[in-house]
């Protein structure tokens, strides 16, 4: 038997203390001045108690290769066309040292939990998901990694790819992704829904596609969202279906896009903007009133939207910056999509906590509270609607009961 005690943590803004008893990996009491034995004890002073971060959206397999082949025009088109010939060099060690940094830079940030979406395609083949699956199993006992196959080159204009889709479930991958865009036309597009919707059903897995990631509606291949929804409640997929990107949205009035809005909550799908590469790829034919190129966050949530969001990529073509802080990522999101008052920000904080929990399928072991899994996050910070803006460290990172990162207490030397 394993236990630990937190003392003095702040769960809620408008609440007193707690303290957090943990045995044998779960939260079994949660109360003022626990008596509880524990093996460790941890004094949390008042900090910000979370439950371990969400990177629902990341793609380790890419991550580091911003000076390989730098992105001249910052365009989508630049960012696939640069690294679909930069996979042509990777080998296993190469994607395999660069997934594993993504990974420690996560755990150290705080992030228990992360679905990682490597290509599946004719040129990097399956040696994404192998690596995954790898890195899955060292690290299981730190973070929990859920492996989506994602057709980047498309399925139809790339040979072999569904197949290799197919390969990855069987070897253990756990999520069937998409990214209809790009097709050559639209009835292609539409085709490649059906493969994939096809490919989820027929292995009971839940689907996660980069969709309409456009900051214009002219192009009807960025314009698949109510589509979805459609297939969404005919399959009977509620609650199973997540869409990356649909940065269109943004660029439709909210009052015309509410009737959508309302079908995207119906049919339990969760949007999961990705801030750092929607704000640096779109609205680069603006010249002035640049766009910020981002689905609609808050018109989404007073629709009900489940809403996360994600890192997706760190330093590469698609986005040039990034550290695995999911914090930072919702200090961008704040601030383009002016959540400002300290309940927005305290619901940035959800998004990356139990919106993203819903929306892995997680939900029912996921959280702060007694029976739930004990994978916790101290933040050296003593407000919830401060954690965004004090980017605070993780003081201690918890994975089922256990300290697996622990970080010094901010102190000014005297
Ligand atoms: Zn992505």
């Amino acid at each position: 038997m394993t236990t630990l005690l937190l003392k003095n943590a702040r769960l809620k803004d408008d609440q007193e203390l707690q303290d957090i008893w943990v045995e044998d990996g779960w939260i079994r009491k949660i109360g003022k001045e626990l008596k509880e034995p524990g093996e460790r004890v941890i004094e949390c002073e008042g900090r910000v108690v979370l439950p371990g971060l969400i990177e629902g959206h990341i793609h380790p397999d890419k991550a580091f290769l911003e000076e390989r082949k730098p992105n001249v025009s910052g365009t989508l088109e630049e960012a696939i066309k640069n690294t679909g010939e930069l996979k042509r060099e990777y080998t296993y060690e190469d994607v395999y040292e660069r997934a594993e940094k993504v990974l420690n830079w996560a755990i150290s940030k705080g992030t228990t939990v992360m679905r990682a979406h490597p290509d599946v395609d004719h040129i990097e083949k399956l040696l994404g998901v192998e690596v995954l699956l790898d890195l899955k199993k060292k690290y299981k006992d730190k973070i929990d990694l859920q492996i989506v196959v994602f057709p980047q080159e498309g399925i139809l204009k790339s040979d072999g790819t569904l197949e290799r889709m197919e390969e990855g479930i069987q070897m253990g991958a756990d999520v069937v992704g998409g990214c209809p865009y790009n097709e050559k036309t639209l009835a292609d597009s539409h085709a490649h829904l059906e493969i994939v919707f096809d490919l989820a059903e027929k292995h009971g897995l839940p689907l996660d596609l980069h969709v309409d990631f456009a900051d214009h509606t002219e192009d009807p291949r960025y314009m698949l969202t109510e589509r979805i929804c459609d297939m969404t409640i005919e399959r009977s997929m509620q609650g199973r279906v997540t869409l990356g990107h649909v940065t269109t949205l943004g660029s439709i009035h909210p009052e015309e896009a509410s009737a959508l809005f309302t079908k995207i909550a119906e049919a339990g799908i969760t949007i999961m903007p990705l801030p750092a590469t929607d704000v640096y790829l779109n609205g680069r034919n603006d010249e002035k009133n640049v766009r910020r190129g981002m689905a609609p966050v808050l018109h989404m949530l007073e629709h009900g939207v489940n809403v996360a969001f994600a890192s997706n990529n760190i330093r590469n073509a698609f986005t040039p910056f990034g550290n695995a802080n999911l914090l930072l990522i919702g200090y961008l999101l704040a601030e383009t999509q002016f959540m400002g008052s300290a309940d927005q920000q305290r619901s940035v904080l959800d998004m990356i906590t139990y919106n993203a929990a819903k929306c892995l399928g997680i939900e029912e072991t996921y959280g702060i509270a007694e029976g739930k899994k004990a994978d916790l996050v101290v933040f050296d910070t003593k407000k919830l609607s401060d954690v965004i803006q004090d980017q605070p460290i993780a003081n201690f990172v918890i994975k089922a009961g256990i300290v697996i990162v622990e970080q010094s207490i901010t102190k000014i030397v005297e």
